[in-house]
């Protein structure tokens, strides 16, 4: 840290993305990214553009391509550099010295962190001993509320319903759904915007959409909601997405198609690898998300994700101690799935056997 560096951040953490390994032939199921290529049409959409003039501030044409895929009204969508960049204007426009966020104790990690950036207090709200979120907990929040549903990295969903109960016991506070894993399994609350003035929802195109690489994400909710986040974006970087990502991001909404295709099996997938692992003994949660959460048998976390690392398999361990037995995998192709199973019962062999180091 340089003297520069502001005093107000010194004790900044900043959050720890998976890693991106630059080693050949690993097979990468730590950042839930998608196994398959965006549809055919994204790969030449950037081409032509006219990149030495600035994008469209309020990238119209994939603004307008979200609304009409979710048959929602004008002023009530914008876009954003990933939705992190949307959750980082939402902290900006709700958070602050003046105000608190509440979420779920086991979350998406960059929270707190916003919430340390922001300089905005907040409140973690423990999971229930199944790991999932207890909607009752949420009643007369002290805060803007943020709910990863489905949940990360735990996968499990809250029902439409229950959303409705968070959102109808706070009349007065805002509800942020993140809605990143939605595609996969989830319940969305898109449907909800019209009869609840509370409620901002944000996805991605980084997960169901297979374009982690082109950084888009957006937010839907009310004109005026969306009116605050847009005065922040103007404040603060009003090119948010260039001409590629415009382009690219548009091409993958149009093609509902393809979009179905990988998505179903992705599911399929999922649904595949979570009856297997649980007949080897694992424990998993219901995921509904493009990864599955499982706690191993015999071996630890750590270790079982040490091991996997060692056969060329990269997943997710946390060290957070509700969760250290726990590592998440991503869904990858039934292939990747194939080398994670195989690698797995090699795994569970070398523990049965002892170790070989503990033979010595
Ligand atoms: C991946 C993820 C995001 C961020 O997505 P980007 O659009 O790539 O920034 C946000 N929230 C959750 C819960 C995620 O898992």
């Amino acid at each position: 840290m340089s003297r520069f560096f502001t005093k107000r951040l010194e004790g900044l953490a900043p959050y720890v993305p998976g890693e991106q390994p630059k080693i050949d032939g690993l097979v990468k199921l730590n950042t839930n990214e998608n196994p398959y290529d965006p549809c055919g049409a994204v790969r030449d959409a950037g081409l032509d553009e006219n990149l030495k003039c600035y994008p469209d501030p309020e990238c119209g044409l994939l603004v307008d391509a979200i609304r009409t895929h979710y048959r929602l009204p004008a002023g009530t969508v914008m876009v954003g550099n990933g939705s992190d960049e949307l959750l980082g204007f939402a902290f900006l426009a709700y958070g602050g010295p003046d105000n608190k966020m509440v979420f779920p104790q086991i979350s998406y990690g960059f929270y707190p962190v916003f919430g340390q950036v922001f300089q905005t207090a907040f409140r973690e709200i423990p999971l229930k001993g199944d790991l999932s979120i207890d909607p009752a907990e949420y009643r007369d929040a002290e805060g803007t509320i943020i709910i990863a549903n489905p949940n990360a990295p735990t996968g499990i969903a809250l029902s439409r319903k229950e959303m409705e109960s968070i959102l109808q016991s706070n009349p007065d506070r805002l509800v942020i759904v993140d809605e990143a894993y939605v595609d996969f399994g989830g319940e969305s609350c898109i449907p909800l915007i019209d009869e609840y003035d509370n409620l901002l929802v944000i996805q991605t195109f980084s997960k169901s959409r297979s374009l982690a690489g082109c950084r888009v994400g957006f937010a839907v909710s009310n004109r005026e909601i969306i009116g605050d986040l847009n005065r922040i974006k103007y404040s603060f970087n009003p090119y948010n997405l260039d001409r590629l990502a415009i382009k690219i991001a548009t091409e993958a909404i149009l093609d509902v198609e393809y979009f179905e295709g990988t998505r179903q099996k992705i599911i399929a997938t999922r649904e595949w690898l979570f009856r297997e692992m649980t007949d080897r003994g694992f424990v998993v949660t219901p995921s509904k998300a493009n990864f599955l959460f499982t706690k191993p048998p015999q071996v630890d976390g750590r270790t079982y994700f040490q091991r996997l690392r060692e056969k060329g398999i990269l997943v997710r361990h946390f060290d957070k101690p509700e969760i250290e037995q726990f590592v998440r995998i991503t869904i990858g192709t039934r292939e990747d799935m194939a080398k994670l199973l195989k690698a797995t019962d090699e795994i569970l062999k070398e523990s049965a056997e002892g170790e070989p180091h503990e033979n010595l």
